[in-house]
């Protein structure tokens, strides 16, 4: 394949996702606007001025999500075609330095670039669309202290998998990309079970279930199903936001239940119980297992097609890179495989919602009812505002969670 032919077909995935996109945003912002009433099925648990309340937020948000994903989209398209990252390359060469350290600054600089170019989008989405709305609790010094932290961590966290991978690309022979993929998949479980421990408290305070109703009908259902209470957490989500959440994650001997502090305030004991029976579905169903075997052979593949563009000049040539280096075959890949693994979105999306189907359906086992599951589902829905009724189009390609009608309906079969 020639130059040309790279770029023109580039160009052409790129033009396909950005339609199929865009489309499908607006489909979805047309379909939320002509809902003038809640789903039949949520006639008597939402009311109308509710309902309004619930559109509009959608709205704002569909409407602020298709101008900042143009725009970003245009960055990476003005990035990777204007040739700067050509004379960026070309720049960090003159400075003579450890090749590794070359490659780390290149990476660097053009990492850097996009998380700035992210800030404006997430302050506006922060101070004006969730203030708007009344979830906004985050003050400009706890976002930029965020921002901080976060920086930080991916930095010391990508100069780690970095150095795996020039040390594999240089030493390892034409297979360095599978041992490398080992190394980085061992890094990533390591990572899981870091979580919880380490990441998360930098971020947020984890407390136990105070004494009380909830605590004791939490107790009562872990020992119940052999779950450790000690692994379940509140979290002070309500330090950054009025929203509310549940959440499993980690792995092996570190695993957590955390309930954000804003549903302990929003459901009732029974319902914050179906709400933890649904999480310890998640862990008894060995979802987070699954879905690292799927991220395993993601980063594999991802490595192996790497490995085969690694020497191929025409590809380089035609985005403005004179000179092929194993740094800037890593940057142009990542920017370029966007439009390439787009289209696996809606599977990665459909498995999750089974996911969930399946960890509603052991919740409602474990209560022996559907209906405290139904009833918390409903109070957070309408709590934190969530579309009611996109578009069967948007959901299939985007939601990671069912729909709460479509949850309704499965909780009642
Ligand atoms: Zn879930």
């Amino acid at each position: 394949m020639t130059g040309s032919a790279i770029l023109a077909l580039y160009l052409a995935l790129f033009a396909l996702q950005r339609v199929v996109e865009t489309g499908l945003g607006i489909l979805n912002l047309r379909h939320g606007h002509a809902q003038s009433a809640p789903p039949p099925a949520l006639a008597g648990a939402v009311d109308g001025a509710t309902h309004a309340r619930m559109r509009d937020y959608s709205q704002a948000r569909g409407r602020f999500a298709l101008l900042a994903d143009s725009v970003s989209a245009a960055a990476v398209l003005a990035v990777v075609l204007s040739g700067v990252l050509g004379t960026t390359d070309a720049a960090v060469g003159r400075l003579a330095l450890h090749p590794y350290l070359a490659g780390g600054l290149y990476v660097l600089a053009v990492g850097a670039f996009f998380t700035v170019l992210g800030i404006p989008a997430s302050l506006y989405s922060q101070f004006v669309i969730e203030q708007r709305f009344g979830f906004n609790r985050t003050t400009l010094r706890l976002f930029l202290l965020d921002r901080l932290k976060g920086g930080l961590i991916s930095l010391i966290l990508g100069a780690v998998v970095l150095l795996v991978l020039f040390a594999f690309m240089d030493r390892a022979g034409s297979l360095w990309w599978l041992y490398a993929g080992g190394v980085i998949i061992a890094f990533q479980v390591v990572l899981l079970m870091l979580y919880p421990t380490v990441i998360a408290p930098l971020f947020n305070r984890f407390v136990p279930v105070g004494e009380g109703e909830v605590r004791a009908r939490l107790a009562a259902l872990a020992r119940r199903l052999g779950y450790r209470l000690r692994g379940i957490f509140v979290m002070d989500g309500s330090k950054r936001s009025r929203h509310s959440n549940a959440y499993f994650t980690g792995l092996g001997p570190v695993k957590r239940i955390v309930l954000f502090d804003t549903l302990l305030d929003q459901l009732d004991a029974g319902e914050i119980e179906a709400v933890v029976a649904h999480e310890i579905g998640h862990e008894r169903l060995r979802h987070i297992p699954q879905r690292l075997a799927l991220s395993v052979a993601a980063t594999v593949a991802g490595l192996g097609i790497l490995s085969l563009l690694l020497d191929y000049a025409p590809l380089f040539a035609a985005f403005g890179i004179r000179e092929p280096s194993h740094h800037a075959a890593l940057v142009l890949f990542s920017l370029l495989a966007g439009p390439f693994t787009f289209w696996l979105g809606p599977l990665s999306a459909l498995w999750s919602r089974r996911h969930e189907y399946a960890a509603d359906r052991f919740a409602a086992a474990v209560v022996a009812s559907p209906r405290p599951l139904a009833g918390a589902l409903i109070k957070l829905s309408r709590d934190n505002l969530a579309n009611l009724s996109p578009h069967p189009w948007y959901s299939f390609y985007h939601y990671s969670h069912p729909t709460l009608v479509e949850r309704l309906q499965a909780l009642r079969a």
